[in-house]
């Protein structure tokens, strides 16, 4: 098979960690016969610095006319004092408008391997944590109208958030989707206690639910939710929730896995086209360093292939091969264990390095 795919390398960490997910696509294209071509798309702060804008419209169709798109992260202190609407994030936002991917998944799994890196108790962990989050990803507050005025000698700021039916009913039909797929447990998180943008929400999941019999649908509100991510995940398969409430409690999510350098993602809308990224950022403080975790980016590259190209053994052969490296006791800085007896039976490698055992372990079925 040929896939064009378009390739934001982006700021900080980012071309390190993407320089490590193109050697392993390159390397799947070569054990499966496939090609894969790559079209560099600038965005973020390098697109700032060499372009004076975060998303140029020809890299925006540049992502449009591929096939998918693999992005590593942007931002940086750099770009800090840009005005608001030339930050690189607002590149990612109008990207993510612009190919129109509406719903972003992310899985909160919990490696095997990795289990001691999670900052709960082993007795919680214990009891599995495999659940995931999809996110409402181009409506609601952010993408709502921001405005700060000046009214009568005070500084007054506003954001609105807005949602209509539509949105949450096609988000909502991803979140029964997935569940069907899963253990057929949705959980809706919203906030219809306060907010009126979260009765309609509730109204039209459970309008939804009518037509998914075989999913049992629960309602949370999303500061209980919170609590019980780190309380009780093990009770959560699927979480459905809106753009803002879903980038804070994934983030949450990330961290009781153990670190955010190993959780990828995939934002996907109407069409195969998909974004794929790890959830982290581009890390400033550890960039040009080759210490940063490659693998948030190596297993969107493995979702990309399974959700967009419908690559399912090549993923999984990723999948397998990244186990086995962490069997074996390799570790990013990252997810090296603190506790001394455990660091023993681990080494710890580089980005790049961790990239080449990746490889090394690829083996076709
Ligand atoms: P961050 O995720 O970049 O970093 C948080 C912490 O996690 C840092 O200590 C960092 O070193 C560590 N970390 C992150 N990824 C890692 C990896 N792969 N391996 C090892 N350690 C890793 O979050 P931040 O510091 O809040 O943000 C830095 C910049 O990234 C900001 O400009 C922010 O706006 C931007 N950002 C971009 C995206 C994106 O591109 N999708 C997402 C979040 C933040």
């Amino acid at each position: 098979m040929n896939k064009n795919i378009a390739v934001i390398r982006g700021d900080g960490i980012g071309p390190e960690i993407v320089t490590q997910a193109l050697r392993v696509l390159d390397k799947i294209a070569e054990l499966y016969g496939h090609t894969f071509t790559y079209t560099n798309v600038d965005m973020g702060g390098c697109a700032i610095d060499k372009w004076g804008d975060p998303l140029p419209q020809e890299m925006l169709d540049r992502c449009k006319n591929s096939d998918s798109v693999l992005l590593g992260a942007v931002g940086g202190e750099k770009w800090n004092s840009v005005p608001g609407n030339m930050r690189p994030e607002k590149g990612l936002l109008r990207l993510r408008a612009g190919m129109g991917v509406y719903s972003n998944n992310r899985p909160a799994k919990i490696w095997p391997q990795l289990s001691s890196a999670s900052p709960l108790k082993q007795s919680i962990v214990d009891k599995g944590i495999d659940f995931i989050i999809v996110r409402e990803l181009i409506g609601g507050i952010y993408f709502g109208e921001h405005k700060t005025e000046n009214v009568d000698g005070t500084e007054v700021s506003s954001d609105v958030l807005v949602y209509t039916e539509d949105e949450i009913e096609r988000i909502g039909r991803i979140g029964f989707e997935t569940a069907r797929k899963r253990s057929k447990k949705l959980c809706s998180v919203e906030k219809s206690n306060v907010l009126d943008s979260s009765r309609l929400w509730k109204k039209v999941m459970h309008r939804l639910s009518e037509e998914y019999p075989d999913v049992e649908l629960s309602d949370m509100l999303v500061d209980n939710c919170a609590m019980q991510i780190v309380k009780n995940p093990s009770q959560f398969d699927v979480i459905v929730t809106e753009n803002m409430f879903g980038d804070i409690l994934s983030d949450e999510a990330s961290m009781i896995t153990g670190s955010i350098g190993m959780i990828p993602s995939s934002s996907l809308g109407a069409t195969s086209c998909g974004l794929y990224e790890p959830i982290h950022g581009s890390a400033p403080d550890i960039a040009g360093m080759d210490v940063a975790n490659p693998i948030g980016t190596i297993l969107s590259a493995a979702m990309m292939l399974r959700y967009s190209f419908d690559m399912t053994s090549e993923a999984d052969c990723i999948e397998n091969a990244v186990s086995q490296v962490l069997d074996l006791g390799y570790r990013c800085a990252d997810i090296m264990p603190r506790n001394e007896s455990e660091a023993l039976n681990c080494r710890q490698i580089g980005c790049s390095e961790c990239g080449s055992l990746i490889i090394e372990h690829l083996r076709k079925e």
